[in-house]
C-alpha cells in the first residue's frame, strides 16, 4: 500500500522538478524510516536545500501527525558556492549575493502540502543543537560534509535521540575512491559510542539504530 504513496511522491518530485541530492532508493529509505520512528518522536533533518529529504520525510511525519523540524541556514555548503562544482545559479541572491535556498523550500513544502507537518530552523546546526531538548524518533544528517562539520553534527545531534530511534547519515562512501570521508569517519565516531549499531546502508545512506 505504501508503494504507491512513494511512487505518487517520486513522480511529484519530478513534475516539479524538485532540485536536490537524493538517489529514489535512499528517498524511499527516508520515508519508510521515518514511518517506523515517528512514533518515537519528532524527525529533524539537517541539510533540507529545496527540500526533496523534507517531502519524503515529512509526508511520513504528516502520515503519523508528527513533526518533521528541517534545519539549514540556506546559504549552501561549500560545493555550492559560486564556482564550486555543484553550484546552481539558480538559487544565488544576485542582491545579497549569497545563495538563499529557503525560497525553494517553502515552494516546496506549498506544493506537498507540508506547511502544517514541516518546521523550518533557519540556522547553522550548531547553534541549534545548543539549545535542543526536544528527544528525538530520527535524525537525518546531511548539511556540511567536511570531516569537521560531519563529525560535530553526528556527536552532537546522536545525543538527542530516543532510545530505539534512527540515526540516517548521507553520502557513506566506505570507499575514497566513492566521495569523501566526512560523513563515514564521523558514523565510525558514533558507532565507537557503544549505543549505536549500524543496521544498514541504502546506496549512499547509512542506517544506525539507538540501543
Ligand atoms: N538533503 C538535501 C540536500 C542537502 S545539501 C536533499 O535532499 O536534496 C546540504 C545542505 O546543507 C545545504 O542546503 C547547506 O546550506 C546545508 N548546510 C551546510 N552546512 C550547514 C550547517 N552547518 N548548518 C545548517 N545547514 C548546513
Ligand atoms: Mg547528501
Amino acid at each position: 500500500m505504501n508503494d504507491n504513496k512513494i511512487m505518487a511522491l517520486h513522480q511529484a518530485i519530478d513534475k516539479h522538478q524538485i532540485k536536490g541530492f537524493l538517489a529514489q532508493d535512499e528517498a524511499e529509505a527516508l520515508y519508510r524510516f521515518a514511518l517506523e520512528a515517528a512514533n518515537l518522536g519528532p524527525c529533524l533533518e539537517i541539510g533540507s536545500y529545496c527540500g526533496k529529504s523534507s517531502v519524503y520525510l515529512g509526508s511520513a511525519c504528516r502520515e503519523k501527525n508528527s513533526t518533521l523540524f528541517a534545519v539549514d541556514h540556506h546559504r549552501g555548503s561549500e560545493e555550492h558556492q559560486p564556482g564550486e562544482e555543484y553550484h546552481d545559479a539558480e538559487l544565488f541572491d544576485p542582491t545579497a549575493q549569497v545563495m538563499d535556498t529557503l525560497p525553494a523550500l517553502r515552494r516546496t513544502l506549498d506544493l506537498f502540502d507540508l506547511q502544517d507537518t514541516v518546521v523550518p530552523v533557519v540556522a547553522p546546526s550548531q547553534v541549534v543543537v545548543k539549545q535542543w531538548a526536544t528527544p528525538l524518533g530520527l535524525v537525518f544528517i546531511d548539511g556540511g560534509h567536511s570531516h569537521a562539520q560531519a563529525l560535530a553534527d553526528c556527536l552532537c545531534w546522536a545525543e538527542k535521540i530516543q532510545p530505539g530511534g534512527l540515526l540516517l547519515i548521507h553520502d557513506i562512501f566506505p570507499s575514497p575512491q566513492d566521495g569523501g570521508q566526512g560523513p563515514y569517519l564521523a558514523l565510525q565516531a558514533v558507532v565507537a559510542r557503544g549505543d549505536f549499531h549500524w543496521e544498514t546502508t541504502v546506496n549512499s545512506l547509512g542506517v544506525l539504530h539507538r540501543r
